[in-house]
């Protein structure tokens, strides 16, 4: 247990997160299930019941919609970024079984590839190609941008940043021949993309963005910077509904503060 879960289960026992509730939708997060760094599919399939217990599961558009309005609060919404086989293979049916939606961010540019970007760091996936995403059934998933390359977008020059979001968005709609509205920026953290970024995923024609900034909601202002609750490997069970229930909210300062103090280390 790292110190982040000690803390976050002596506030959860306090019941005071739950009591506070959030402002917006809460947009889960997740990544590869199973192997050996993946979210256990079980620990999956217990979190969709456990997020059914406490919110109305929507697709991620209706959750976006609602942005703003009380209604907000009580919704949440399903994401997997990088569109492993594993999603297929595991999410996907535990999310039929009970007739709900996620929303799938894939790079547009390395469909059938590999986690290249995750080398050394973390075991190779295999992503999703073209066919099987075009077999994914829209009735359960929605398939969106996840940048081209999977690069962080911050700093990019307007060319590659033009490339990574509109480039991103027309190729996935070829390779697909659905609609892609929504954009998942690569790494999500603050720090990993910026105000340019935000600006040329809005002008590229999406509807919203996800960051990997924590949080159980997001206001108005943030549409092109959602906030997640990301569900990871070392996650249990009793984690996992700390992090519903808002004991981990306090982490998105912790995070601001880490960026801040990054930003002064490299200045
Ligand atoms: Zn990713």
């Amino acid at each position: 247990m790292t110190a982040t879960d000690r803390i976050a289960a002596a506030l959860g026992a306090t019941g005071i997160p739950r009591l506070l509730g959030s402002h917006g939708p809460l947009v889960l997060m997740l990544h590869g299930l199973g192997g050996a760094d993946g979210v256990d599919p079980g620990l999956f399939d217990a979190t969709l019941d456990e997020l059914r217990a406490r919110r109305r599961v929507v697709p991620l558009a209706q959750a976006v919609a609602a942005l703003g309005t009380p209604e907000a609060r009580g919704l949440a919404a399903v994401t997997f970024d990088d569109g492993y086989v594993d999603f297929a293979e595991h999410a996907l049916p535990a999310l039929a079984r009970r007739g709900l939606h996620a929303t799938l961010f894939v790079p547009a540019g390395r469909l059938g590839e590999t986690n290249v970007w995750d080398a050394g760091r973390a075991a190779e996936r295999k992503l999703l190609d073209a066919a099987a995403l075009r077999a994914l059934d829209p009735a359960h998933v929605e398939i969106g941008a996840h940048g081209m390359t999977h690069c962080r977008l911050a700093g990019l020059a307007p060319h590659a940043l033009c490339e990574e979001t509109a480039g991103a968005k027309c190729a996935l709609e070829d390779a697909c021949g659905r609609a892609v509205r929504f954009f998942a920026y690569p790494y999500g953290q603050i720090g990993d993309f910026d105000a340019a970024a935000e600006a040329a995923v809005a002008a590229a024609g999406f509807a919203a963005a996800c960051s990997t900034h924590f949080g159980r909601g997001s206001a108005p202002a943030e549409r092109f910077r959602l906030r997640r609750v990301g569900i990871e490997a070392h996650d249990t069970l009793a984690t996992v509904t700390r992090k519903l229930d808002g004991a981990y909210d306090w982490t998105a300062g912790k995070e601001r503060l880490g960026a801040w103090a990054r930003r002064g280390r490299e200045t």
